[in-house]
């Protein structure tokens, strides 16, 4: 065919837009189409804009989204980011896993725009027409970073045709400006062009080591139980057989070919995620040559164990049902680890996914202890405050006495809140900030009863005789200490997480303590403290009602009385 005159200056990307169908607010898809004059259509490509980051961080439900969206936003998802969309540390922390390290924490700011499809049509290909029309979108629709995984549309290619495609791919990609986040498979692109990738020469872009699994591969999944069994007859073996025969048979494996113990399955599982998914403590028993030996791309089988524990983990924490790591599984890492001080101690230190060594029974961090006590000590000194509102023997609602906190009463209780029970509520907080203050001490429900007994023994019965539970205080206290966190609207941290603290006793100090991952699990904290997860938990009634109670702040001089007066008579 006679070469077509081809300017691909003279084409129009025609952009359209369209509304994520599950989430309108925080996704869109844009579609374009690359124009041509007189040829028509040449290329098309497809995104993902993923924006309102901030929701995201605040609803900590990224991972849920991009699972229910599809397979690979689900694999994007869960390879670089956590459930808040915050970046993965370890592909930012100049670790081995960090790749060429010209990625940082940039990554968990601004709008993504992700690269689901970009396809050239076969007449129009080695021309310049891919590239323009990526560098059109990255010039239009990329404000934060861009993303992309370069690999070839499902298909039953031979393995190393379906390679080279990738490779072409990848290179494609790099050429514009793209380069890897950590070791993973995913591309990424920033467009300010000082970033320290946009100076990454190509030849430094790492290869990422998963490269070679099998699940890189989409067509992979799509085998059926029968057809993985013979490619991964280990994995099926640790799955099923739990005796300790099976030692005999990972060393078997072992002799025969040392890269079976570091194989990946189709899911990217090393045998020693099977071992440990499936509770097979037994493979531990013959671990010791193992223990430092890596596969090609470098993973120790501890690596690997800590890859499943925090999926597994991720996993449940989306059903909502993480009740800490399995003590199997701890088990491994600690003779992983080559562990001393006993199995036991490690297991308690270590369930709750601990990093600082300091958390109270594993979960409760010296800052999230400080987080509730804060909380504990405002909310209580602002429930005394109204004290003076009661009349005698006249009860208010709680859109009567100004305080949010009322609201995690369930509405019966909103409705009639005599004086002592008021006071009884606030002897709650007062027990709560005690039993914080005390090194050590964990404010289950039955604790902070006790705390509070011994300050208002009276008003803490009414409390309770009336249908009060300590359960209120405790929803009130996480949930309030969550929506001040980073979590939330983040004002916890303007107050407290600075230098000069400006309340110059007791609560100086946040910064100074240790930092732990269980700082923001206000999850952990609710398992810890007792709070059921399919517990109704408040606060009730709508917003407008609790807005209304709030607004009366405003106004309370200029009104009468008349509306309390009928509901008591
Ligand atoms: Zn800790």
């Amino acid at each position: 065919m006679a070469a077509i005159e081809l300017s691909v200056a003279d084409c129009i990307p025609k952009f359209t837009t369209e509304k994520h169908y599950q989430n309108p607010k925080r996704m869109q898809y844009l579609s374009v189409k690359l124009m041509h004059p007189t040829l028509g259509e040449l290329a098309y490509a497809v995104c993902l804009q993923i924006n309102s980051r901030a929701q995201f961080k605040n609803a900590g439900d990224f991972l849920e989204v991009m699972d229910e969206d599809s397979q690979e936003t689900q694999c994007f998802s869960m390879a670089l980011f956590d459930k808040y969309s915050n970046i993965r540390p370890w592909l930012v922390d100049g670790g081995s896993k960090s790749g060429s390290g010209c990625w940082g924490t940039e990554l968990s700011e601004g709008d993504m725009l992700y690269i689901v499809d970009l396809t050239v049509k076969d007449e129009y290909r080695s021309r310049g027409v891919g590239s323009y029309l990526l560098q059109k979108i990255l010039a239009s629709y990329c404000v934060g970073h861009a993303f992309c995984w370069p690999t070839p549309i499902a298909s039953n290619k031979p393995k190393a045709e379906w390679a080279q495609e990738q490779a072409d791919i990848t290179a494609f990609y790099r050429k514009n400006g793209f380069r890897r986040v950590g070791l993973t498979s995913f591309l990424a692109y920033s467009p300010d062009s000082f970033h320290p990738s946009r100076n990454l020469p190509i030849a430094s872009d790492p290869e990422t080591p998963s490269i070679a699994f099998d699940s890189a591969n989409p067509t992979a999944p799509t085998l059926t139980l029968d057809e993985l069994h013979p490619q991964y007859p280990l994995h099926f073996r640790l799955a099923r057989d739990k005796s300790p025969s099976i030692v005999q048979t990972i060393r078997a494996a072992y002799q025969i070919d040392a890269g079976d113990i570091h194989r990946r399955d189709v899911n990217g599982f090393l045998p020693i995620h099977i071992a440990a998914a499936s509770e097979n403590v037994h493979e531990f028993d013959m671990v010791e040559d193992l223990k430092d030996s890596e596969n090609d791309g470098g993973v120790t089988p501890l690596e690997g164990l800590e890859v499943s524990m925090r999926i597994m983990k991720e996993i449940m924490d989306l059903r909502g049902v993480w009740k800490g790591h399995s003590d199997e599984a701890l088990i491994c890492e600690y003779l992983l680890k080559n562990g001393t001080g006993g199995e036991a101690e490690y297991v308690k230190k270590n369930k709750f996914g601990c990093t600082c060594g300091m958390c109270t029974d594993g979960w409760l961090s010296p800052r999230m202890r400080f987080q509730l006590l804060v909380q504990s000590e405002i909310q209580g000194d602002m429930l005394r405050e109204f004290d003076t509102l009661f009349q005698p023997r006249q009860p208010l609602s709680a859109s009567e006495l100004f305080n949010p906190v009322l609201f995690y009463l369930p509405k019966p209780l909103q409705r009639g809140i005599y004086k002592t029970f008021y006071i009884g509520f606030y002897t709650l907080f007062d027990g709560m900030a005690q039993i914080l203050r005390t090194p050590n001490a964990i404010p289950t429900p039955q604790a902070v009863i006790t705390a509070a007994f011994n300050i208002n023994p009276s008003a803490v019965q009414f409390y309770l005789r009336k249908g009060g539970k300590v359960e209120y205080v405790l929803d009130a206290l996480v949930d309030i200490a969550k929506q001040q966190s980073s979590l939330g609207d983040g004002t916890f941290g303007d107050t407290f997480d600075v230098e000069e603290a400006e309340d110059a006793e007791h609560r100086l100090g946040y910064r100074k303590l240790v930092v732990c991952a269980n700082d923001l699990e206000f999850g952990l904290v609710r398992l810890g403290v007792g709070l059921t997860m399919g517990g109704r938990w408040g606060p009730f009634g709508s917003l407008w009602e609790r807005e209304m109670g709030m607004g009366m702040e405003m106004d309370v001089d200029g009104d009468s009385d008349s509306d309390s007066d009928s509901d008591s008579g």
